[in-house]
């Protein structure tokens, strides 16, 4: 048979394949059956893991599991992505060095309706769909909250047939795995790789080219007009990975895009042939490092030279994707913000304002102008913290080392818009020019990447209202005048199908018996669970629930730390990355308190309580360690002293990650929210908690204040200083010792502190706490707000007491917060910031 005639019978199978498929199921081109599913795993563990069925081990189970799902995923992918392409559709880019996926089985088969062939399959082959699932790593590309965010965005974008695609890092390393070694944080390398990645695919047709180092020649062009150059630059590859992201429903796949670092194969090539053996080895060394690691400090800079690397390789590499496929359809640079929108998780990827510039400029020959016009429609900034220490800056000298065009570039940017837009707004005023200059004057120079963004963006948001208004007043305040449409509000959120539906399925159950099984896409459908707050049969099916989820708990958490804890107890819970504006060290002083008590009465009438603790701390960090440290020792003394007789238990699994965030919520009863106010700029956990039927006890700060308007402040436990109240007491020169001597209650769970009551024999181990509480200045108010803590923790101690009244508050918690679905969040940045339309699939 001729070529011709071999792909026209290939064509025309593949087209009786699309018909007998749509016939059965509109959505896929293989069945997606119980029978089909069966024989597609079984194919793939003999064709793809060369393995027996008879032999297979769980993860095998697993790999092929994940390919059989995957295979029905990616037709719809191909489709998607044809109908894109071929619509010529405008699309969102989500730039962010973090992804904090978790596990993909388990929410994939939800999205893609594969979830009860594919169980049943399992079972029918002898294996069981949980323990399955349970063999997969998470994919923790991330350190927290912004991580997880991006990963909930996709899940939205997907779901809500918008054309988007995600670009970041492939990691080899993500989040480090935390362990306990006599209560302290140890770190460990998090091979997530290790059982191997059925979810990815390599696509090295897309490899991209970047360059670092080097230095500019100032030149003429044949024309005479000034062109300057980048020489002597070391070259990079980046090698994309391919994600596909399955909306529910599985209409749209789009996809996220993480690249790994190579070495340049030409690089490598001339060094060789000069004889240069070992230095083209320590290049492409150096080529390998810069995807190695995910940083871990969450909230913090770091301002190391490899983490600019990291920041400006994937920039570089997304950017000219993006162009590559802009000019798959298109032959016309005026229409490229048309079709392209960008948005900066944060600054990390603001890098790219200068690169995009360098792209049009020296590779494309555009002018200046017409070049920052397109700059400053493509771009949009979404800002995560008002954290000085977090607010990214560069010095110039390490920049200009690194990207000598790129700096270039920055200080014209810096000229042109101080001289025209700040000039014309405040004339003359040299102090504004230095207040809003992307160039901070000192020794050295730093580049200030949160104003780079903010000047070369259509839209800056911020995350929660308070956070915004806050932006407005205090970090952006001249930018709000400067540029008074410009910043605006997208409160976050989460995705209910992987936080929700997929977590709790016995409360999704209870919840689509009374609602219907839309509330998945709709959240808001919640609201009608709210008629049922008082039914005594829905509540008790509704705590039923809850505490089957502790029961799993509880189980999981004696198999894990050894400790044994009742589901009747309240479980109080506190999970979120180690920081001292969080304040773990306050509810450590709750915890204490309650232990005082208890020892000085044991008949004390408290309810039972469980303290949960999820947390790592960036291995840098040295006093989040210590609070970690702290929490542990304090967790052994409690556990093990039969003197407080069962009624307070202590509890801190190690690794903290999306998988272990997916057992704690839906057992949870109350949600720890306790930021400094002004702190927390929205908060996602939050959400999860009260979505699972957790009370929330917490400060007005982030998106509390606005869960708080939805669940109403009957359903919400609300204490502390207020932002008004924590700067008025900065004013008034807060001094933390008018407290800690004025309640000797205080004083004294803070002076046990400084005893070695914890760690017998080892003195001073929790100094840099204490220290920091009294001596350090108490940055973070913890002594100021802890009386009123304590008053409300008595007041969640008196309502968990009366069942009937907690169980309405933890239904009218998960039936009003149908406000943070991502797909609202979603909706609102592709309204006001994207202009992204929905395209339908099929
Ligand atoms: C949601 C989530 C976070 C964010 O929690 P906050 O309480 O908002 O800080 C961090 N880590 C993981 C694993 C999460 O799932």
């Amino acid at each position: 048979m001729s070529t011709t005639a071999k792909k026209k019978t290939a064509s025309k199978k593949q087209t009786t394949a699309v018909k007998t498929a749509s016939k059965s199921s509109a959505r896929f081109n293989v069945g997606t059956d119980k029978e089909a599913m069966k024989t597609s795993i079984l194919n793939h563990v003999q064709y793809t893991l060369a393995r027996h069925p008879e032999s297979a081990e769980p993860d095998e189970w697993w790999l092929a599991t994940c390919y059989a799902v995957r295979d029905r995923i990616l037709d719809r992918f191909m489709e998607t992505q044809r109908v894109h392409h071929q619509q010529k559709v405008r699309r969102a880019y989500y730039l962010s060095l973090e992804y904090l996926m978790g596990r993909l089985l388990v929410n994939n088969v939800h999205n893609s309706g594969l979830f009860e062939p594919t169980r049943e399959a399992l079972k029918e082959l002898g294996q069981d769909f949980d323990s399955i699932a349970a063999e997969e790593m998470d994919m923790g590309l991330g350190n927290g909250g912004l991580g997880r965010l991006a990963a909930c965005f996709l899940d939205s974008l997907a779901t809500l047939d918008l054309p988007a695609i995600g670009y970041g890092i492939h990691y080899e390393f993500g989040l480090f795995r935390q362990e306990f070694s006599n209560g302290f944080q140890v770190e460990h390398p998090d091979a997530w790789q290790e059982k191997g990645c059925p979810w990815e695919i390599m696509r090295p047709n897309f490899v991209q080219e970047v360059k670092l180092y080097g230095r500019v020649e100032h030149r003429m062009d044949d024309k005479g007009k000034f062109h300057p150059e980048w020489v002597d630059y070391s070259t990079l590859e980046g090698m994309p990975f391919d994600v596909a992201i399955v909306g529910h429903g599985a209409e749209t796949v789009n996809f996220l895009r993480l690249w790994e670092s190579r070495a340049s194969q030409e690089f490598d090539f001339n060094v060789f042939n000069q004889g240069g053996y070992v230095e083209a080895v320590r290049e492409k060394a150096m080529g390998e490092t810069i995807s190695k690691v995910l940083y871990p400090n969450d909230n913090t800079e770091s301002g190391k030279e490899l983490r600019l690397a990291q920041q400006y390789f994937f920039v570089s590499c997304s950017l000219q994707d993006i162009i590559r496929r802009f000019f798959d359809g298109h032959d016309n640079w005026d229409e490229f913000p048309e079709f392209n929108t960008i948005q900066l998780n944060d600054t990390h990827p603001a890098v790219a304002v200068p690169e995009l510039m360098r792209l049009l400029i020296d590779d494309h020959r555009m002018d200046w102008e017409k070049a920052w016009g397109i700059v400053r429609k493509t771009f949009n900034y979404t800002n995560h913290t008002l954290l000085p220490e977090a607010l990214e800056k560069w010095s110039v000298p390490l920049f200009e080392r690194m990207l000598p065009r790129h700096l270039e570039i920055i200080y014209e940017i810096n000229a042109r818009y101080l001289e025209q837009e700040v000039e014309a707004m405040w004339p003359g005023d040299d102090r504004k020019k230095a207040e809003l200059s992307l160039i901070e004057e000192g020794e050295p120079k730093m580049i200030r990447m949160a104003y780079l963004s903010v000047v070369a963006s259509a839209k800056v948001n911020g995350v929660a209202a308070l956070h915004t208004e806050l932006l407005k007043k205090h970090l952006f305040s001249n930018f709000h005048a400067l540029y008074p449409q410009k910043i605006i509000n997208m409160t976050n959120g989460i995705t209910p199908r992987r936080w929700l539906l997929a977590c709790n399925p016995g409360l999704s159950e209870l919840i689509t018996e009374k609602v219907g099984d839309g509330w998945p896409k709709q959240l808001s459908q919640l609201d009608a669970i709210s008629k049922f707050a008082d039914d005594a049969k829905f509540q008790k099916r509704f705590m039923e629930i809850k505490r089957a989820n502790k029961v799993a708990f509880a189980e999981f958490v004696k198999e894990s730390c050894d400790v044994e804890i009742s589901p009747d107890a309240l479980f109080d819970v506190q999970i979120k990355r180690l920081h001292e504006y969080k304040r773990q060290h306050l509810n450590l002083l709750h915890i204490l308190t309650l232990y005082r008590r208890l020892l000085n009465d044991a008949d004390l009438d408290i309810a039972p309580r469980v303290f949960i603790f999820g947390a790592k701390a960036a291995p840098g960090y040295a006093l989040a360690k210590n609070i970690i440290r702290a929490i542990n020792k304090v967790a052994e003394k409690v556990n093990n002293d039969p003197r407080v007789n069962g009624k307070i238990k202590v509890v801190f699994p190690e690794n903290y990650r999306v998988t272990m965030a997916e057992r704690m919520i839906p057992a949870a009863d109350l949600s720890e929210q306790i930021s400094t106010a002004g702190k927390e700029a929205s908060g996602t956990g939050n959400m999860k908690l009260a979505l699972n039927g957790a009370l929330t006890i917490g400060t007005l700060d982030g998106a509390n204040v606005e869960i708080q308007e939805e669940v109403g402040e009957e359903n919400i436990f609300i204490f502390g200083k207020t932002v008004e109240e924590v700067e008025e007491a900065r004013e008034q020169g807060y001094n933390p010792y008018d407290y800690y001597n004025s309640n000797w209650e205080l004083k004294s769970v803070i002076d046990w502190l400084q005893s070695d009551y914890f760690t017998p024999g080892e003195h001073d181990a929790f100094a840099p706490l204490t220290e920091s509480l009294l001596g350090g200045g108490d940055p973070y108010l913890v002594l100021a707000d802890y009386a009123d803590y304590i008053r409300a923790q008595e007041e969640v101690d008196k309502a968990f007491k009366d069942q009937k009244r907690w169980a309405r508050m933890a239904i009218m918690n998960t039936a009003r917060v149908g406000k943070f679905s991502t797909d609202r969040t979603i909706s609102e940045y592709a309204e006001h910031i994207w202009k992204l339309k929905p395209v339908k699939i099929g």
